[in-house]
Formats: C-alpha cells, sequence, structure tokens
C-alpha cells in the first residue's frame, strides 16, 4: 500500500530543476519548479552574463529573486536582471553596503517598483504547488564582528520537493553553520557548498548535521582565491558527499520528481540519486489515513487557507483551524509558522509537527 502510495505520489509529482549556472567565480542559482514558477538566487558577477543565460533558457519573469548578501560577486549582475525582467518579489538579508554594485542595484528595485522583503527566518514561501522554500537565517539580530559580517548573514534558504531537499547556503562561513546548528538544522539531499567552497565553511560537524549525497559548487576557473579549497574539498570527500563543480563540468542541473533526483552538467547524462532514507520517511503523512498522494506533499498557506485545509494538517482539528482563521483575521497575516503559537491552543509541539507543511507567502 505504501509503495503503491509513494509510486502514484511520484508520478502525479512534476520536475523540479535547480541549475546552478556557470557565471565563473560568483553564484546564480535557478530553480524551476512546477507550476511554472522560477526563482533566481544570487545574479553572479557583472560580467558574468546572468540575464543573457537566463533568456538562453527561456525564462521571461522570475516570482521570487533572492541576492543572498550584497558582494559583487552574488549581485553584480541583479540590476541588469531586475530591468530585464518581471520580478514579482526580491528579498535580501537587509543589509546595506557601500558599492555602486549595491546603489545599482537598489535603484533598479525602486525603479521597477518590485515588492520587497528583509528575510525573515521561518518565512516560508510556495513555489508552485509541490515545493516549499524557507528562510533559515539570518535571525533578526545578526551575527557581528565574524571574520565577514556579510558573509556570516548570507540568506540560507532550504528547498523542499517532496521527499527531495535542498540547502542554499550563499557564503556562509563557520559562525553561520554554527548559528543553524544550535537551532536544529535537519539533513538535506543536495548542499549548495557555501563561500565557492572556501576554508572557512562546510565544517566536519556541519557535514554531520547536514549529511548531504551531493554538494554543488561554484567556483570560477583558476579564480585568484584558490577556491574551492583543498582542505573543504577534503571534508566534503571523507563525508561521502559526490562532489560536482562549475569550474570542471560547466552549467549543473539537479532534476527532482519528488522522490530520486539526479545530477547533470551541460551536455553529460544523469546520474540518479535517491533521496535519503530520512526524508523518505516524511512522506507520505502515515499518521493521518489516506489522503490523496500528491496531497499529501503540499504545504498549506496558514495566510489563506480555509478551515478545511487547516483542518487537514498534522495535529490541527476544527476547532484549532477555526482558532487560527479568527487569529488571522484579528491580528493580520502571520509571518512565521512558529507565530502560531500566539493562537490559543497551539503550542510549539503543534508547531514543530506542522514543520514540512506550513508556508505563510505564496510567490506570485
Ligand atoms: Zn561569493
Amino acid at each position: 500500500m505504501l509503495i503503491w502510495l509513494l509510486l502514484t505520489w511520484a508520478a502525479l509529482a512534476g520536475e523540479l530543476r535547480v541549475h546552478m549556472l556557470d557565471v565563473g567565480q560568483g553564484d546564480a542559482i535557478l530553480i524551476e519548479a512546477p507550476g511554472d514558477k522560477r526563482v533566481l538566487i544570487d545574479a553572479g558577477t557583472g560580467k558574468s552574463g546572468v540575464s543573457d543565460l537566463l533568456k538562453k533558457r527561456g525564462i521571461d519573469s522570475l516570482n521570487l529573486v533572492v541576492a543572498t548578501h550584497p558582494h559583487a560577486d552574488h549581485i553584480g549582475g541583479m540590476a541588469a536582471v531586475l530591468k530585464t525582467f518581471d520580478v514579482g518579489m526580491y528579498v535580501d538579508n537587509g543589509m546595506t553596503h557601500t558599492t555602486m554594485t549595491y546603489s545599482r542595484t537598489m535603484q533598479a528595485l525602486e525603479k521597477r517598483g518590485v515588492n520587497y522583503r528583509a528575510a525573515v527566518v521561518g518565512r516560508t514561501f510556495n513555489v508552485g504547488d509541490e515545493a516549499k522554500l524557507t528562510i533559515l537565517h539570518p535571525r533578526q539580530t545578526p551575527l557581528k564582528g565574524t571574520r565577514s559580517d556579510l558573509n556570516s548573514n548570507s540568506v540560507v534558504l532550504r528547498l523542499v520537493h517532496g521527499r527531495v531537499c535542498f540547502l542554499f547556503t550563499g557564503d556562509a562561513e563557520d559562525p553561520t553553520e554554527r548559528d543553524l546548528m544550535n537551532r536544529g538544522l535537519k539533513q538535506c539531499d543536495v548542499l549548495k557548498v557555501a563561500h565557492h567552497g572556501s576554508e572557512h565553511s562546510t565544517s566536519d560537524s556541519f557535514l554531520r548535521a547536514v549529511q548531504p549525497q551531493v554538494a554543488l559548487i561554484s567556483a570560477g576557473s583558476g579564480n585568484r582565491y584558490g577556491h574551492p579549497d583543498p582542505h573543504a574539498l577534503r571534508r566534503l570527500e571523507h563525508a561521502g558527499v559526490a562532489i560536482h563543480r562549475t569550474d570542471q563540468r560547466g552549467t549543473i542541473t539537479v532534476t527532482s520528481n519528488g522522490k530520486t533526483f539526479s545530477v547533470t552538467a551541460d551536455g553529460e547524462a544523469p546520474r540518479n540519486q535517491e533521496a535519503s532514507a530520512e526524508a523518505t520517511a516524511l512522506k507520505p503523512d502515515d499518521a493521518k489515513p489516506a489522503p490523496t498522494p500528491s496531497m499529501a506533499a503540499n504545504p498549506v498557506n496558514i495566510n489563506t487557507a480555509t478551515t478545511a485545509q487547516l483542518d487537514g494538517l498534522p495535529g490541527i482539528g476544527p476547532s484549532k483551524a477555526a482558532a487560527i482563521v479568527g487569529y488571522r483575521e484579528q491580528n493580520g497575516p502571520f509571518k512565521t509558522c512558529s507565530d502560531l503559537t500566539a493562537v490559543y491552543g497551539i503550542g510549539a509541539k503543534t508547531v514543530a509537527g506542522l514543520a514540512d507543511r506550513c508556508i505563510t507567502e505564496d510567490i506570485q
């Protein structure tokens, strides 16, 4: 029965693709999710031509754009992206920078009237009907006094598509990794290696917490920083992680069907991987009697869901569903799923049980 459910669920689910674009020494990641939703995380350097790379892939609009932090190898191409494409929403880490690149980005944002949000931990976005993107970092009080506060406060995101999980880390460094682990970082299958594989990130303990199967590294061939660092590579190898590098293979694409995923580089055959056993155990939800298989994986937006939809969530019965709707009508939308604890009758345990189902925002 369980196998049938899983097979049916996988057949009904669409494919999600994550492209780590070959932008040389920088980051630019395009997510194409079922339901024709597109997210861009970072935009490479000004010279990397991200807008052209996106146009070549037939992209004409982006539902969500995230700037992990305001360094030029991440937002260098951002002003051009904002001028070229219709962008539904723009999220950054809320930190300003003194460079022309940063000012140009903010000017483009204002000129195009793009909906702007500073990252809030726990804010979750529905990316189409099947994928959910959650902000894990930075916290409201940013990390201070680190080797690079801009890097350490990179926006960190977790993308979940069925049983397949992706972790995007920007240029996060050791202090970020420790902060994430202190807050209970979960296992995740595909790791976007932080800071181009620098020595200051990807610690052994972080790898033990995340247990990734695949690591994606974006670095420019022969770059002057020596990225990726040999020690970071060794740590990944010791942890048994398959490493894929843009400086060696060009643009790398991970394709997920919600159950398994494969990794390809431009022009190469796919390498299949199963999602991990731990992630497998999460779905479908065995605790509930026979929901339709595709629905079992779908997140629910607590700001727009009906009482009937909320009632279907684990740990939420009809009275709690009504209390959520009542609270929302009185106090406005929930910023994060943790805010549900403000609703009478809902505690931290219930909220924890909703972790993989609750979202607070649909991207348009
Ligand atoms: Zn960088």
